[in-house]
């Protein structure tokens, strides 16, 4: 019998280029620092130097144990394409830089960054810029990140820090190498011959050659006339343009490549594979619902350092702060706030037009007040609402379990109405301990055997739930119904 024969599938599973983005305060030398990594690294050497032509590059290094090594590396206009994508559930980047100039320290953006780098959860580590200047103090800048809680590895730590001078290269191949390590610890495997998988990180329509898109490959391949959709827009891919401007065939795992070919402007963000891909559920949703349980988060920004630390030492311990800043409300603070589920406050502070605009469309609320007072009593207010279970519901009244009877093998509860009414037919929740235990009706409604229709404040009654509903004594009767609830989270008529 002639054995059939079996197909083997090969796996070629094999490493991938980290993707690398970096960020940190204006002027702390990103992009010289990019400059200087590309000029002494690229894979291909053009005559003529080198012109990045999309918001991504790509170097090999060869690293201490003399294996050549890819590194992505996309560029971050702001952070908000970076949490853009964020939102819309995908993650580009591997890893993180944060550049922080050895002469000036932590600054504002700084700090902001890092709130960024930790709500997305992503690994990163520190270089310390301009270590060729003699006002640079390192040990300073490390003391300085120990007082905002990363603490570096040698101060008992676990962030990795290195020292770097984007101007004479010092540290380069020391900060490479971490990376490499750093990416080495995350095992970023991917299979070229797998389903495409990939992100939108930038894209334009051009006046020539119509909607223009560059997508970082993160698994399997794009290749020329290849049928691909970000999201739902299509693309018969017509030119492949790698960072240097270059045709190439095909675009592997880890490269970033322009693709002309979409039927119209993909978003930023967007998934991109061989078939029509569903908008992704909106991160925000799934983390709003862990909310609910856990603390109110906070996105703020305040006129001055002052009112910042009175506002942020004023605040009670169940806010968790997402970010807290000086300055205008921008548009990254409120993708920010989306994506973690936050909600925003500002306290005497524009709102940037960029940011006023993804507020109207995206029907995000903002709480804007001059006084300290009125901000930490909204605090309160919602805080109170986000732990309070019947937010959303209009309550009617309320009544105690007092007593428990029994007719018929029928449990009957004995209560009292300690606020408004309990009606017969009405909703009711059973709490104990502040917390919903049961939900249903109040069936019938006795008073000294007599049927009753309600009971008001201070009144007795016996009540039988629908379905059983298996109270205590010293439990609460809610009588509620379903209502809307008003701009501060709080229970309002429906009518
Ligand atoms: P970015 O805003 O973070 O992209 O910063 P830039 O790369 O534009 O750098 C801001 C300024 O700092 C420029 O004048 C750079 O020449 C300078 N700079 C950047 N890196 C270094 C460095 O390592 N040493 C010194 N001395 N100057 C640097």
């Amino acid at each position: 019998m002639k054995k059939k024969q079996i197909k083997k599938t090969v796996s070629s599973l094999t490493n991938r280029p980290p993707v690398v983005a970096v960020v940190g305060h204006i002027d702390h030398g990103k992009t010289t620092l990019l400059d200087k990594i590309r000029q002494s690294k690229i894979a291909s050497r053009e005559p003529g130097g080198i012109t990045q032509h999309i918001g991504a590059s790509q170097i090999e290094f060869k690293t201490k144990d003399g294996s050549l090594r890819k590194i992505t590396f996309i560029d971050t206009p702001g952070h908000a394409a970076f949490t853009k994508m964020r939102a819309r559930g995908v993650e580009a980047t591997d890893l993180v830089v944060l550049v922080i100039a050895a002469d000036a320290g932590i600054q504002e953006q700084t700090k902001e960054s890092l709130d960024h780098i930790k709500a997305a959860g992503t690994p990163f580590l520190v270089a310390i810029n301009k270590i060729d200047l003699a006002s640079g103090n390192v040990d300073q800048v490390k003391e300085e990140l120990v007082e905002i809680g990363a603490t570096p590895e040698e101060y008992g730590g676990d962030l990795v820090v290195v020292s770097v001078s984007a101007k004479t290269g010092q540290g380069i191949d020391n900060l490479l190498e971490m990376i490499c390590l750093m990416a080495d610890l995350q095992s970023l495997k991917a299979d070229s011959n797998a389903k495409l998988k990939g992100v939108v990180i930038e894209s334009t329509l051009d006046r020539q050659r119509g909607p223009v898109a560059t997508v970082l490959v993160k698994n399997g391949r794009v290749k020329l006339t290849d049928e691909i959709f970000a999201e739902t827009v299509r693309a018969k891919v017509k030119a492949v343009r790698n960072w240097l401007g270059k045709l190439v065939s095909e675009a592997l795992p880890g490269d970033a490549v322009e693709i002309l070919g979409f039927e119209a402007v993909p978003p930023v963000g967007a998934a991109v594979a061989k078939k029509p891909q569903p908008i992704k559920a909106k991160k925000k949703d799934i983390d709003r619902k862990k909310t609910e349980e856990e603390k109110l988060k906070l996105v703020f920004k305040a006129d001055t350092q002052g009112t910042l630390e009175a506002i942020l030492n004023a605040l009670p311990p169940d806010v968790k702060i997402i970010h807290a800043g000086v300055g205008q409300l921008t548009d990254s603070d409120v993708f920010l706030a989306q994506t973690t589920g936050a909600q925003i406050f500002v306290f005497n502070v524009k709102i940037s037009l960029a940011a006023e605009k993804i507020i109207t469309q995206g029907g995000v609320k903002v709480f804007q007040t001059k006084i300290i007072y009125e901000f930490l009593e909204e605090v309160e207010k919602r805080l109170v609402g986000e732990l309070d279970p019947l937010v959303g519901v209009r309550v009617l009244g309320k009544a105690k379990v007092i007593a428990e009877f029994k007719i018929k093998g029928k449990r009957i509860a004995g209560a009292r109405v300690s606020e408004g009414e309990v009606a017969r037919g009405s909703k009711v929740y059973l709490m104990r301990e502040e917390k919903i235990i049961g939900e249903g009706v109040a069936n019938s409604m006795k008073q000294q055997r007599k049927d009753i229709d309600k009971a008001i404040k201070n009144q007795e009654f016996g009540v039988v739930f629908s379905p059983h509903l298996d109270f205590a004594l010293g439990d609460v009767i809610i009588s509620y119904r379903n209502g809307t609830t008003d701009k501060k989270g709080r229970t309002a008529p429906e009518d």
